[in-house]
């Protein structure tokens, strides 16, 4: 439901519910290899460069548990080829045809077209198909039909003349999905979850017939099944399950997942484990939903994972998931800060600069974990999300609750990828810069564990007030969002979080100071069009709450604009100062929600973090052009590999970190290809 992903962006902005806007980083341990010396970048092609990710934390685990994060891997992996032609009804025609040639093509492998050849397959390898993996577009061959005939026929690959047809016309499926209004939505798009000439209306139509009014617990329709056209004309199902529709590939999951099952960490995890594998063999969405609740009550568990048919944003209807799987490994440094936060909870709420009455008397921190992802597939790989909240289902999050990681290392290997060309070139001065090369990855993660835990649980409506929806209305999300950024601003620059040992010293406070300021004021308008103005909530609020400390505290200079060399630079002259107007703007901001002040609301946005200085925005996109980063990115995955003894036993799991972005995909498609 609210997923965090990275996309467009020069280097990563977090855009979880916890849209803090950090470059946060993992800790390293003592099995990962020191970051300057590991190499994170190892591919770049077209517009996307190719990141390896670490593992840190892993050798701590226990057999058992390096067993468990093992098998369901393998169970991840074996899913592999579902996302493949959810996608599009000929991508694992295509993908065949490329692994083939590539491994076995004996021409020339040098020269203009092979190297055209070989950005389109790594573009098709990298989208899970043939259309681009954000953008939806059909990737275009920079090569002449007649180059990939000879490549097929001389490889001895079998791509039907059918489909050349199509990767060669832009016209034919031209966009994954199309969400154009003036088109039929279902038609339009190419993915893969619906017959030929089903249109929307009638999937519409198929769905509204089986809603039962009034239930407060529906299963999510749709979710599971491909809908076609039968013999007798009328709509059916075809079912994602053993047995079905993907069969084949969910045996194979099942058979890793029942190994899983046998070395859970505990009986609910086993239980959750369980009730995955009932789901895949029957296909009922009641039983993914008894898998849901297992699930979100499964929280002591150190591995944990996210398998099935999640997210519906490849639907253009919304209702059918693509098959996703992580396995994660709870982050042993960066879950201690959150606890320490939580238990402290308390603490920040009565010593906040709210006003008395909307300070809550009791404040439970909300969980909120970091993660290491240990492997990632289908709609998960190579594109990747940094944050992710499930379950969907809006009655479970409501009767059970959910779950909310960041993937810590993840965000590592953006962070420590990008280099420092973009802090060199928005940054003040040299301080600025050390200064956030030095502390900048815990002052985002702390920033994100302060607005997580402690800003979105914080403070108090006074009585008889509705909720922010209904006073505030199109403000509710970027005041909220405004909000706990600004609980975190105020307690990142507090002695209090010294002591309780989550940070060394103030200079973490100021790296983020320095850092929110210099984004909200500059580096995110690289993401907007020259004439855009800002929409999005968390952009909004990361320039309103910016823009209006720079108004205040102008006449103390707490923040000066300063333009050297025709380079316009944003930078904090006195950080205590800047902490106060934190505070006041959080309190009137407590205030506007706690009171429902729809016109105090309507004003502060309106006025701060809507409109954009063009001339800025102009210079801003003009400087980012220098920053020689893909916009976007996605992971090679770590390889994990058993070592077993003369029984077979397993007796440990190695991780591997391979470097090679097509050799893992030809590597993938040998032993998890599991689809005719
Ligand atoms: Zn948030």
């Amino acid at each position: 439901m609210q997923k965090a992903a990275i996309a467009l962006l020069l280097f990563p902005l977090l855009m979880a519910c916890g849209g803090s806007d950090p470059a946060p980083g993992a800790n390293a341990t003592a099995d990962t290899v020191a970051a300057d010396t590991f190499q994170w970048e190892v591919d770049q092609f077209a517009d996307v460069r190719v990141i390896r990710y670490q593992v840190p934390g892993w050798e701590q685990l226990s057999l058992q548990q390096k067993k468990l994060a093992y098998y369901l891997t393998m169970a991840s992996l074996s899913g592999r080829d579902i996302m493949w032609d959810q996608n599009y009804r000929h991508n694992l025609k295509v993908r065949r045809a490329l692994e083939k040639i590539i491994k076995e093509y004996k021409g020339e492998r040098t020269g203009a077209e092979w190297d055209a050849f070989m950005v389109y397959a790594k573009e098709i390898f990298f989208a899970n198909g043939i259309h681009h993996h954000y953008g939806q577009q059909k990737f275009t061959p920079a090569f002449p039909r007649s180059y990939l005939d000879t490549l097929v026929t001389a490889s001895g690959a079998d791509l039907p003349k059918e489909v050349v047809d199509i990767l060669f016309d832009p016209a034919i499926d031209a966009k994954r999905v199309s969400l154009d209004k003036d088109k039929d939505v279902v038609l339009a798009s190419a993915v893969n979850f619906y017959g030929d000439d089903i249109n929307a209306k009638e999937v519409e139509a198929f769905y509204a017939a089986m809603e039962v009014k009034g239930d407060t617990t529906p299963v999510s329709y749709g979710l599971n099944s491909k809908l076609v056209r039968g013999k007798d004309g009328k709509l059916a199902e075809e079912t994602w399950k053993v047995g079905g529709l993907y069969g084949p590939a969910l045996a194979e999951c099942v058979k890793w997942l029942e190994k899983a099952a046998g070395v859970a960490e505990n009986e609910q995890q086993r239980k959750a484990i369980n009730l995955l594998v009932e789901y895949y063999r029957t296909g009922s969405l009641k039983t993914w939903d008894d898998f849901n609740v297992a699930w979100v009550q499964d929280t002591t568990g150190t591995v944990d994972f996210i398998h099935g048919f999640v997210e519906v944003y490849n639907d253009p209807l919304g209702k059918r998931g693509s098959f996703e799987a992580i396995v994660e490994v709870t982050d042993p440094v960066a879950t201690k800060r959150m606890e320490e936060i939580q238990k402290n909870a308390q603490w920040f709420e009565d010593h906040s600069p709210l006003m008395p009455e909307h300070k809550k008397k009791n404040v439970v921190g909300i969980t909120y974990r970091f993660i290491n992802a240990v492997g990632e597939a289908g709609d998960a790989a190579p594109s990747t999300p940094i944050g992710v909240n499930l379950p969907n289902a809006d009655w479970i999050r409501k009767d059970h609750g959910s779950k909310s990681i960041s993937l810590g290392n993840i965000i590592e290997a953006y962070d420590k990828s990008t280099g420092q060309s973009s802090l060199q070139e928005f940054c003040y001065d040299q301080a600025e810069i050390d200064r956030a090369v030095k502390y900048g990855s815990l002052a985002g993660n702390l920033h994100t564990a302060l607005h997580e835990v402690v800003g979105h649980a914080s403070g108090q409506l006074e009585p008889g007030v509705a909720g922010p929806d209904a006073t505030l209305k199109t403000y509710a999300s970027t005041l909220e969002e405004g909000r706990a950024d600004l609980v975190a601003l105020y307690f990142l620059m507090d002695p209090k979080l010294v002591e309780l040992g989550v940070m060394p010293n103030l200079e973490v406070g100021k790296a983020e100071y320095d850092s929110y300021i210099r984004n909200g004021m500059m580096l995110q308008l690289r993401r907007l069009k020259l004439g855009d103005q800002v929409e999005e909530a968390h952009m909004r609020n990361r320039q309103w709450v910016s823009a209006w400390v720079l108004e205040k505290g102008a006449k103390d200079s707490v923040v000066v604009k300063t333009v050297r060399d025709g380079k316009t630079f944003f930078h904090v002259r006195d950080y205590s100062k800047l902490r106060e107007l934190f505070g006041q703007l959080l309190k009137e901001v407590q205030r506007i929600k706690s009171q429902g002040d729809y016109k105090a609301g309507h004003d502060l946005v309106e006025n701060y973090g809507v409109m954009v200085d063009p001339a800025l925005h102009a210079e801003v996109l003009k400087r980012a052009e220098h920053i020689k980063t893909a916009p976007y990115a996605g992971f090679i995955q770590p390889r994990l590999v058993p070592i077993t003894d003369a029984n077979g036993e397993i007796t440990d799991v190695k991780v591997e970190y391979p470097d090679d972005f097509i050799g893992q995909m030809l590597e993938y498609g040998e032993k998890f290809s599991f689809l005719p």
